[in-house]
């Protein structure tokens, strides 16, 4: 494995810790091999097993990606239906679905179930993702060829499609033990909506079932991780890959998402500009999922109260006015992110340490890359704004991020951060406490399946019955995260 290379003269951090191929134009994607210099150096080493398992799947999908002869008579399965000889190669379409930081997510879930079963990875992006990622795999693509032939029929992927998993199962009948059963397709359906046929995916024997087809369609807005972790035949798998689980989005997020030099130079531009010279940099994510029941009052109160409480930003002496030019002159000594669709709390903030001194005598500078008003998903723009703010965000030394966002979510996990969670407002009223550090950086599964497998009774989710690397979200009640 290693002959190929070990001439490289690529530093090994600059591959975190061999995570990253070598075998990339650099200039192509220059964040490929530059995001470690502006992130905190990570603690958390990927392991051997995960490394060769990565070069392994490098190996497979230039192999079996786009345009190869593999592919191309995969395709041909897929059109006649005939699957009556197993081809070499099986296949996974993520489509695209939900905001952005759902799609991270979902995309990486994607990822790592490819991984654990040996099929390829395959993007259909819409237009406005393009731009946003480099390709992340050497000398091929992960983006599913513009004349792909069922293309036009993915907009009737949703929980009633007929040849969804769960609806086989529930109004087909099909008998998955049978040696009979091939279909060239099917569409896993794994949203917030699914139900519990849509969750079986989730269960030994129809893993079984499911390697023997060649085409896996998947739409989702979350990561299903934890629940992977849940499936006996991966279990031990995913153990050796991670043998600290709070690390799985944190290196396939770094493995998988390098932003383009579009984007790049975005986030490079602006953080020279306004974070680079900071002592501390501290990122605040304001996610307000209604604005009708979170008055921005509260939420206001709800961050000062928690930078206050958790020391993480020094109190103003509000008696005190500083004289105008002492504004301009003093150097920052703590500079704040402040991303959020919205620009009052970037006001807020900045009129306060503006106008008086700290009663520490730090100097803080409160900066906001955008102010979007409105979360408009299908414009590439927009998008990219959001992902170059995910990735600011994850260059600071601390976050405080929103309860329920998986934009927080991506950011913590490639920063390798615990942030701080705003707990959520809820009915207009705010929470006991404004703050807590978070127990793991992973991600929440919003929407883990309820139902055991065979049994099909509920799963005791009471917290001491759950495997000790699972847990309860701090942000999300019935969500599930590893730790
Ligand atoms: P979630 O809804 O908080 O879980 O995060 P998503 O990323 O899935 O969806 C929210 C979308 O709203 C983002 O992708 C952006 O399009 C937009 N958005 C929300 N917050 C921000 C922000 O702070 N900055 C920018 N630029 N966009 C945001």
């Amino acid at each position: 494995r290693s002959s190929r290379f070990t001439n490289t003269r690529i530093p090994k951090d600059k591959l975190l810790g061999g995570l990253i191929s070598p075998g990339f134009d650099e200039n192509s994607c220059l964040s490929r091999y530059k995001s470690n210099l502006y992130r905190k150096t990570s603690p958390h080493k990927p392991s051997a097993f995960l490394i060769s398992k990565l070069r392994n799947y490098e190996n497979l999908h230039k192999h079996c990606g786009p345009n190869t002869e593999s592919y191309n008579k995969a395709l041909k399965q897929l059109i006649s239906g005939n699957v009556s000889s197993s081809g070499e190669c099986k296949y996974i379409v993520w489509i695209a679905y939900s905001g952005l930081g759902n799609r991270i997510l979902s995309m990486t879930s994607a990822f790592l179930y490819a991984l654990l079963t040996n099929r390829v990875l395959l993007i259909d992006q819409k237009p406005e993702m393009a731009d946003l990622f480099c390709e992340p795999f050497p000398n091929s693509s992960w983006l599913l060829p513009m004349d792909f032939p069922s293309r036009d029929q993915f907009n009737d992927f949703d929980q009633h499609f007929a040849q969804s998993y769960g609806n086989m199962l529930k109004y087909d009948g099909i008998d998955t033990s049978s040696e009979e059963l091939s279909v060239s397709y099917v569409y896993l359906h794994l949203a917030h909506d699914s139900d519990n046929h849509d969750n079986l995916f989730f269960c030994d024997n129809d893993q079984i079932f499911l390697r023997k087809i060649p085409w896996l369609f998947l739409k989702t807005d979350n990561y299903f991780v934890p629940a992977l972790f849940r499936i006996p035949f991966f279990r031990e798998v995913l153990s050796q890959l991670f043998p600290n689980k709070e690390t799985v989005f944190h290196h396939l997020g770094r493995y998988l998402f390098h932003p383009t030099n579009e984007v790049w130079g975005l986030i490079t531009r602006y953080y020279q500009a306004y974070l680079a010279k900071a002592n501390e940099k501290i990122g605040i994510q304001i996610r307000v999922f209604n604005t009708l029941t979170t008055p921005s009052q509260l939420v206001m109160d709800q961050i000062l109260s928690c930078t206050l409480n958790e020391n993480l930003l020094p109190e103003v002496d509000r008696l005190k006015i500083l004289p105008a030019e002492d504004q301009a002159k003093n150097r920052v000594s703590k500079a704040v992110l402040i991303t959020s669709l919205y620009s009052k709390y970037f006001e807020n903030m900045k009129d306060m340490y503006r106008k008086h001194p700290t009663v520490t005598g730090e100097v803080i500078g409160i900066y906001q890359p955008s102010h979007e008003e409105h979360q408009k998903t299908e414009d590439n723009l927009h998008n990219m704004k959001a992902w170059a703010e995910m990735n600011l965000l994850s260059m600071c030394d601390v976050l405080i991020t929103s309860a329920w966002s998986t934009f927080g979510y991506v950011a913590q996990g490639l920063a390798g951060i615990r942030p701080w969670v705003l707990y959520r407002i809820e009915n207009r009223k705010a929470p006991d406490t404004a703050c807590g550090q978070v127990m793991s950086m992973e991600p929440c599964f919003h929407s883990p399946p309820i139902h055991k497998c065979k049994a099909k009774t509920l799963y005791e989710d009471n917290s001491a019955i759950l495997p000790y690397y699972i847990r309860h979200c701090e942000d999300v009640r019935r969500g599930l995260k590893l730790f």
